[in-house]
This record gives structure tokens, C-alpha cells and sequence, in this order.
């Protein structure tokens, strides 16, 4: 098999970029560091073939037919060690690692990402320690939330989860024919620059409870679980006035609601 006989697996996610112009504006976008490149999803290596031109690269590819065909396509740069492949899921290496660490060295991700699990992957990074920068391409509407502002109706708990970490933006907006085969869905590529590492799972469960019903009020979500005269005294200290909703509160003040009502 080689890489003009594949057929895209639709269950792995594949849909591989073949648009020069963005393939670049990614390369042109990776943080300057002496990070190693992790690349998650490397498929018929078109991203693959410029990190390597320019870092040492990690990746993790599930399609065991795409692993062979990477595996003659990038010999030279195996050998050399500029390039390591590892065959399998890398949702169960972060399982089966004890302290989250997808390697031990940090690394940026950069990668066009599987969409069907790209939430998942890019929380994981989030929280490994090890990752330094996440510059990745998701469908456009899961990035947007990843780089959402306060009082857009976007915002929530990714955003807020963003923000504790560092700072994110979009690069640049994707069409469905930069692709072969094209998705369904427009898509982006965005950057998070990590400054600490993903915040505490009580500070995330408390999000979930203050967008379980995003069009309420944060006052009604979050008296569904937490003391109502506890969160009135919280409410006014810190000037939220009573019909706000979860999407107007900004990351901090959601940091002080956390730490006053838990
Ligand atoms: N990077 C290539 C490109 O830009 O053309 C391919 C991107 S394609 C959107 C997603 C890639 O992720 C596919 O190669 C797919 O096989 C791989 N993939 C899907 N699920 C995966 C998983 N759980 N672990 C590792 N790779 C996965």
C-alpha cells in the first residue's frame, strides 16, 4: 500500500490537509523554543514532512496501514532519530501513564487533529505538565471555544479552563477544501500558550455546574448544589449582580467564586 492507494478511514477521523498555504501559515505559527514537536495524528505525513525539516518530532498514529506507509515515507529521519512513530491510540499512552506525561520532556503539540476526539486530547495537554504549547486544527466551532471571551455566548467551560492556563487565540480559519476528503464542517487552527499547567478537577466540577443550564443564571445553576445564603454573601462581594449569566462572569472572578464558596 502507499499514499495514493489509501482509503480515508471515516472512523479514525481522516481527513488529511492538503493545502500548501496552511500546511505553511502552521509551521509559520509554532512557538520559537527548543520544545520538542509532538504530532498526534501524523496520517499521510504533509504536516509531518516540514516539523521534521525543523524539529525533532514525536508522533502517535492509530492506523496501523498509516504507520507502515510513515514508516518507509520518513526512513531517513528514523534513523536519524529526528523522527519517532508510535503505533497505537494515544488516548490509552496518557491512560497508562502514572503522572500524565504524554513523554518525559516537554513538547509543543502540533497537529491536525482527529475531530472526533480533539476536546479530549487538547484537556489532556492541558493538564500534562510536559506541554509547553498546543498550536492545533479543530472543526472551527471547538476552537472557537477554546479562545472564546467573556459575554460571547460561546463562552464556558473551555475557555474559562484556557484562561487559568495561559492565553489562546486563532491563527487562521480552515475551509472544507483544504482537505481530501473535505469535511462536512468548517475548521481552525489555534495556539494556546501555556503559563501553568491545567487548574484543579473541583475548580472544573464547579464549571459544570455553573453551565449545566448555560441560559439561566449562574445564581440558579449553582444553587442546585452549593448553600444559596453562602453564594448570596459571595454574589455581593464580589459585585455579580444576581441575574448574570455563566457566560458573562470573567475567569477570575469564577477563580474567587471557587475559592470562597468550596
Ligand atoms: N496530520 C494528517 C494531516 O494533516 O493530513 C492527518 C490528520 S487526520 C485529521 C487525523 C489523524 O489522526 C489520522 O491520521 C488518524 O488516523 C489519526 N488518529 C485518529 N485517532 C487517533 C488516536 N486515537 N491516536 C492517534 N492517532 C489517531
Amino acid at each position: 500500500m502507499n499514499s495514493n492507494t489509501v482509503m480515508p478511514k471515516k472512523k479514525f477521523g481522516q481527513n488529511f490537509l492538503k493545502d500548501e498555504a496552511v500546511l505553511h501559515k502552521i509551521i509559520q505559527s509554532m512557538p520559537n523554543n527548543a520544545n520538542k514537536i509532538v504530532e498526534i495524528g501524523p496520517g499521510l505525513g504533509d504536516l509531518t514532512k516540514y516539523l521534521v525539516d525543523v524539529k525533532s518530532v514525536e508522533a502517535f498514529e492509530v492506523d496501523t496501514d498509516l504507520c507502515k506507509i510513515l514508516q518507509k515515507k520518513f526512513k531517513k529521519e528514523i534513523d536519524t532519530k529526528q523522527f519517532h512513530l508510535n503505533c497505537g491510540d494515544v488516548l490509552n499512552v496518557w491512560k497508562s501513564s502514572l503522572d500524565g506525561h504524554l513523554i518525559d520532556e516537554p513538547y509543543d503539540l502540533v497537529a491536525n487533529l482527529p475531530y472526533y476526539i480533539a476536546t479530549n486530547i487538547i484537556l489532556k495537554a492541558l493538564a500534562d505538565p510536559m506541554c509547553k504549547n498546543i498550536l492545533v486544527m479543530t472543526q472551527l466551532e471547538v476552537a472557537e471555544k477554546f479562545c472564546a471571551e467573556v459575554g460571547k455566548k460561546i463562552f464556558g467551560s473551555l475557555g474559562i479552563i484556557t484562561q487559568s492556563v495561559g492565553k489562546a487565540r486563532i491563527v487562521a480559519q480552515v475551509p472544507p477544501t483544504a482537505f481530501e476528503p473535505p469535511p462536512k464542517i468548517d475548521s481552525a487552527v489555534f495556539l494556546i500558550q501555556k503559563e501553568k499547567d491545567r487548574s484543579d478537577r473541583d475548580f472544573e466540577n464547579m464549571l459544570r455546574v455553573a453551565f449545566t443550564q448555560p441560559r439561566k443564571t449562574l445564581m440558579k445553576n449553582l444553587s442546585s448544589k452549593y448553600e444559596k445564603a453562602k453564594l448570596l454573601e459571595v454574589f455581593e462581594e464580589l459585585n455579580l449582580i444576581l441575574t448574570i449569566r455563566p457566560h458573562q462572569v470573567n475567569t477570575k472572578d469564577y477563580h474567587q467564586l471557587y475559592n470562597k464558596i468550596i
